[in-house]
């Protein structure tokens, strides 16, 4: 979802911008009223991130799954060992350490919890992480299972890199304690055709010498993130809904309605026994949250009939089944008590064998 007062921002918007005479999607990249969005972008997200000055934030295309390549293309010669860590916590970090592994690298995976399907993030000590390693690479929030690091590893000298593209901006981050953090911007932020790379300066410039231009962060750094053309509409999105987020109290107020929310429906899983809630306590995501009646058939058609009553979007991914229900920044708390009351209503309505 986005926010309503976003989409409806955008719309007065939408033909004419300001007095520029012409919509956003029609300007320049160049032309000055463009370089006031994509600088007030910018800027809120470092308001609203709290990021610190020696960081670059980049405004990309791609997705996140282009970062899966360029995380190692960017980062791997930081080191004489060229060795890439990697924790597999789900799908999309599995998916970064095997695109790492495609292109050649010496890629490690040193925890994984893929024998207990996913269903908690996995230990990560500092005697775990090898400190002649170039990075090390993790998925904050896995977006599939519904599990989320509720810590954030102590890796000493070596950069900790996180794909957050499910969290990113539902709560307060120390950005300090990450090299790199990455998103893919249409879960929280934007429509999708954005990726944002925060990344500190002096993880720049050890990119291949064969690099990509458009992968090689430091020539998106050096160039404003207009290397090329940016996906320019989506960033005026983004930069619409960091305002909206700042005008209702950051990332402070933002994290206290979703942690409202979750507690909702967590709360009302653990109250009863018709749905089983497979994510350990300790591991549950406030953005992503799963659940399964235990019945495949049951599930199907909870997930239709939901559907028809206005729920939408319901069903759990497709390599995992079950239900999702994905409660990001934009869903409302009343969108979190509609569902809970359907779920005790399907749940009256078809008792199990
Ligand atoms: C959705 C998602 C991705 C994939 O993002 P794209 O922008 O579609 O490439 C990667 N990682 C996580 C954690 C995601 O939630």
């Amino acid at each position: 979802m986005l926010p309503l007062p976003v989409l409806e921002k955008a719309a007065s918007e939408l033909v004419c911008y300001g007095n520029s005479g012409m919509s956003v999607m029609e300007m320049s990249h160049r032309s000055p009223e463009y370089e006031a969005i994509i600088n007030d972008a910018e800027s809120m997200l470092r308001r609203l991130m709290n990021i610190p000055d020696n960081y670059k934030v980049l405004f990309l295309q791609g997705g996140a799954s282009t970062q899966f390549a360029a995380v190692p293309l960017n980062l791997i010669n930081r080191t004489e060992s060229k060795k890439g860590l990697y924790a597999v916590s789900g799908q999309f970090s599995g998916k970064a350490f095997k695109e790492a592994v495609k292109l050649g690298y010496n890629a490690e995976c040193i925890a994984t919890t893929k024998d207990d399907n996913f269903d908690h993030v996995p230990v990560i000590t500092p005697d775990m992480v090898d400190q002649s390693a170039s990075y090390l690479h993790i998925c904050f929030n896995n977006t599939i299972y519904g599990t989320k690091f509720d810590y954030i590893p102590e890796t000493g000298n070596v950069p900790l890199v996180a794909d957050m593209s499910s969290c990113i901006i539902s709560e307060p981050v120390d950005v300090t304690k990450f090299g790199v953090i990455y998103a893919g911007a249409q879960k929280n932020m934007a429509p999708a055709g954005l990726t944002i790379v925060i990344v500190r300066e002096d993880l720049l410039g050890y990119a291949e010498e064969k690099m990509p231009t458009m992968l090689d962060w430091k020539v998106m750094a050096d160039n404003g993130s207009m290397y090329n053309t940016p996906p320019c509409y989506t960033i005026y999105m983004a930069k619409l809904v960091y305002e909206w987020i700042l005008s209702i109290g950051g990332l402070e107020a933002m994290k206290k309605m979703n942690e409202k929310k979750a507690a909702l429906l967590y709360g009302y899983l653990d109250s009863q026994n018709y749905y089983i809630a497979p994510v350990k306590p300790s591991s549950r995501s406030m953005m992503n949250v799963t659940f399964v009646t235990g019945n495949s058939d049951l599930d199907k058609k909870f997930a239709s009939e939901a559907s028809a009553a206005g729920l939408k979007n319901l069903k759990g991914h497709r390599s995992v089944g079950g239900m999702r229900a994905s409660i990001y920044n934009a869903m409302p708390y009343e969108g979190v008590e509609a569902l809970v009351g359907f779920m005790k209503k399907f749940a009256e309505e078809n008792p199990k064998a």
